[in-house]
Formats: structure tokens, sequence, C-alpha cells
């Protein structure tokens, strides 16, 4: 064993690519309720409450005006998600925020990746997913 810290790093690792278990990073809004103190906090959970089809965390993080009734995670073909990088975080004033982010997922075993710029609004305090821009690679 070489290198110790770096694989104790690899062994905890959040659905959303950050070092940290996942109770201590994504599970504190999926599982605890947490409010996510940024934009950029409410994204990654998003993205790893996708990876674990957790549709009832998503629906409630989705503003009310833009909000589906329902995702359908489990309904074939199902999405086998690989990754997360975010780009850009952008706080465009106190309530309202940009993140530009990858997603990398398959489905059928054919690989794909999403470029997506989502919005983001703040109300009493609470972070909402708006909608996004998918840009075209
Ligand atoms: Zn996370």
């Amino acid at each position: 064993m070489k290198n110790p810290a770096k694989q104790r790093t690899q062994a905890v690792t959040c659905p959303c690519g950050k070092p940290y278990a996942y109770t201590q990073c994504c599970g504190r809004y999926v599982d605890q309720g947490e409010a996510a103190a940024t934009a950029e906090h409410l994204m990654r959970s998003r993205y790893t409450a996708y990876t674990l089809d957790r549709e009832n965390y998503l629906l409630d993080t989705w503003h009310p005006d833009t909000r589906p009734t329902s995702l359908q995670l489990t309904n074939p073909p199902q999405t086998h998600w690989l990754g997360l990088t975010v780009k850009r975080h952008t706080q465009t004033d106190a309530d309202h925020a940009t993140v530009e982010f990858i997603a990398r997922y398959k489905i059928n075993g054919r690989a794909y990746r999403l470029h997506e710029i989502s919005r983001f609004v703040r109300e009493q305090g609470i972070w909402f997913y708006v909608d996004g821009d998918i840009l075209e690679n």
C-alpha cells in the first residue's frame, strides 16, 4: 500500500463526485432535509438523487412553476449515471444563480453526456431548480 491516503479518498466518494461520504455530502440534503446553502450544493444533491432514483427529492427541489408531475425514473430504459463535473457556479444576485455542469450517463450501454446551464431561484431561504439550457457540444 504505497499511498493509503489516496485509497481512502477514493473509497469515500459521494455520487456527486466530492471526496466525502454520501452522509456527509448530498445525504444531508437528500435524506436529512437540510436546506442547501448554495445553488451548487442543490445541483449536486439533485444529481445524486438521480443516481439513487429519489424522485420525491427531485420534485420537492423543483420550482412549482416548472415542476413536472412525475419523472418515472424507474421506467425502462434505465439511465446509469457515470459522473458529474460542475464547470461554473454563478450567483447572479442574492436569490438567483446558474450552475453549468456536465453529467455523463449510459442508456442501453451507450454513453451520453449532458452539458447544461441550470437556473436556480431562492424563495424564503430555500433554493429551487427552475429550468436549464442544454448546450450542444
Ligand atoms: Zn455529494
